[in-house]
């Protein structure tokens, strides 16, 4: 890929970020056991016990620090300018994290001269609802760090039809909703999620399958981030299937391209560049046309937007 292309990251978790480097040295320092087979995933399900088993290896702020820091130089690196950060504190208290203190310590560092990054609070959709209300709750105190919330994790136990009123609260605290949805359920899921108001969805490739959900995404100008690796490793897309990601291109689909947990996955973002040029058969050209895309569809207010229009992509 050129090596000037600026590259905007919509659909990254920070957990996700920690690659087998970062593993040994967070099992080194914190005097446990680091299991490569955690970066081999066999479905969706042994992902998310993967996705746990890197958290269990973040013991206090300054390993957050570190794995913040690391992957930000990393993202710097393959030329992203923009980032848009999920952070799951459910899933730091369940493996005994003091959620506040860390997230007061993450919201207090500065490392926006690496790149410019906001964070989402990520909620786990299949887990208690208590669970849910107190991140929603950190997502409006840090509101100033925090742009957005989601949800992630098993839609086909938690479909996003019992989400109605997260929809109803965000909308009412000015704070974005951006649903993880159809990554690993249905083309229903989709249709769901746009008609009760969703304008950016994380994955949504399940809508590939139906018609009519590629309508109503289109109609409701909703915007898809795609993980192309993420899909192929949680089988979310066969791994002898093209990616669906051809039909979003021909049909119109808004769309951006990311890593998801690029560590996890072993991937980057150029790589993923690379994999969706392939895909499509498309040139730099398109890789260029998708990071304004991504742009357009980010967090960022307009005078942001302005900024890294002008700076990057005019
Ligand atoms: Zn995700």
């Amino acid at each position: 890929m050129a090596q000037h292309i600026a590259l905007v990251e919509l659909h990254l978790h920070l957990e996700g970020s920690i690659y087998p480097s970062d593993a040994i040295i967070l099992a080194k320092k914190n005097k446990t056991v680091f299991n490569f087979e955690a970066y081999h995933h066999l479905g969706f399900e042994n992902f998310l016990k993967h996705f746990g088993f890197v958290v269990s290896l973040l013991k206090d702020e300054e390993d957050f620090a570190l794995v913040l820091y690391n992957h930000l130089k990393r993202m710097k690196r393959w030329g992203v300018v923009y980032a848009e950060i999920r952070i799951s504190p459910s899933v730091w208290e369940h493996y005994g994290l003091d959620v506040e203190k860390i997230a007061r310590f993450i919201f207090s560092l500065n490392y926006q001269n690496f790149l410019k990054y906001n964070f989402i609070i990520e909620a786990v959709r299949h887990w208690d609802g208590k669970l849910l209300e107190r991140d929603f709750n950190l997502a409006l105190k840090y509101k100033d760090k925090v742009r957005a919330f989601g949800i992630g994790g098993n839609e086909n136990i938690a479909p996003i039809k019992n989400f109605k009123f997260l929809f109803e609260e965000c909308k009412k605290n000015g704070l974005k909703f951006i649903p993880h949805s159809g990554e690993n359920s249905s083309a229903g899921e989709v249709i769901d999620a746009v008609e009760l108001g969703a304008k950016r969805i994380g994955h949504g490739i399940k809508s590939s399958e139906s018609i009519r959900a590629i309508k109503k995404i289109i109609e409701g100008n909703v915007h898809l981030e795609i993980c192309p690796t993420s899909n192929y490793a949680t089988l979310a897309v066969e791994k002898n299937k093209i990616h669906p990601l051809n039909i979003f291109c021909e049909e119109g689909v808004s769309f951006s391209i990311s890593t998801d947990d690029p560590g996890l996955f072993l991937t980057t973002m150029k790589k993923e560049m690379y994999i969706t040029k392939k895909i499509l058969k498309k040139g730099d050209e398109f890789i260029f046309k998708i990071q304004k895309e991504a742009l357009k569809s980010s967090l960022l207010n307009k005078k942001e937007k302005d900024f890294f229009y002008t700076r990057f992509f005019s």
